[in-house]
């Protein structure tokens, strides 16, 4: 794959940032693409955009605001609490997100010469998004293959790894600072660590607590 193209469905946090590191290893050339969808922090895309350009890549900035217009949810209203109770799905949940992101992201592809296409969906830490588990990716690789006559090939890194094995990743690509110091995770938008408070930095601080104690483990 040395020789071709990918393009990285890229937020701006930690996972998609570990797979435009991988992308960037296992590609002659990567672009981004970013969906705009009224994020809580245009920080968010402000940090994807500044992520990129540290990384020498081109970065696409895709309108999705009508996904505000579909599903109202805490990620893009302000006015509802972000949420998660045992068993349901998150208050963030947009059905078909990310059916959505990657068609998108593939109708791009095809237009830059892009066969492979690259995101940091994840069956491990499940939440609850059917559009994420593997089994939908592979369906919707081919569905794209035909609608489009073109054989894309979708890479999804992260699929079957946990929090702590992201972090490692990241460290065997030589991107641990990197990933730690510049993404943004946060539902408050603090860029790093985070604020540690909210439930998508707790889920990160669990995942790097349990990798920097089993790298000391290892004596590295
Ligand atoms: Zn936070």
């Amino acid at each position: 794959m040395k020789n071709e193209k990918a393009v990285v469905v890229f937020s701006g946090g930690q996972d998609s940032t570990t797979c435009l590191f991988w992308a960037l290893d296992h590609f002659a050339e990567v672009e981004t693409v970013t969906f705009n969808y009224n994020q809580r922090h245009s920080l968010e895309i402000d940090c994807a955009a500044s992520i990129a350009e540290e990384l020498g890549v081109k970065h696409t900035v895709l309108d999705m605001s009508l996904l505000n217009q579909l599903a109202p949810n805490a990620l893009t209203r302000g006015d509802i609490e972000i949420e998660h109770k045992e068993g349901e799905l998150p208050s963030t949940f947009v059905d078909g997100r990310n059916l959505l992101f990657l068609s998108f992201a593939a109708v791009l592809a095809k237009q830059v010469g892009a066969r492979h296409i690259v995101t940091g969906v994840c069956e491990t830490d499940f939440s609850g998004y059917p559009d994420c588990r593997d089994v939908f990716v592979k369906s919707l690789n081919v569905t794209l293959n035909l609608a489009m006559d073109y054989q894309f090939v979708i890479h999804t890194p992260l699929m079957w790894i946990n929090k702590a094995e992201t972090w490692k990743l990241a460290d065997e690509l030589g991107a641990f600072n990197f990933v730690r110091e510049k993404t943004l995770t946060c539902y408050n938008g603090i860029i790093g660590d985070g604020c540690g408070e909210c439930p998508a930095c707790k889920l990160r601080a669990a995942g790097l607590a349990e990798y920097v104690a089993e790298r000391k483990g290892a004596g590295a």
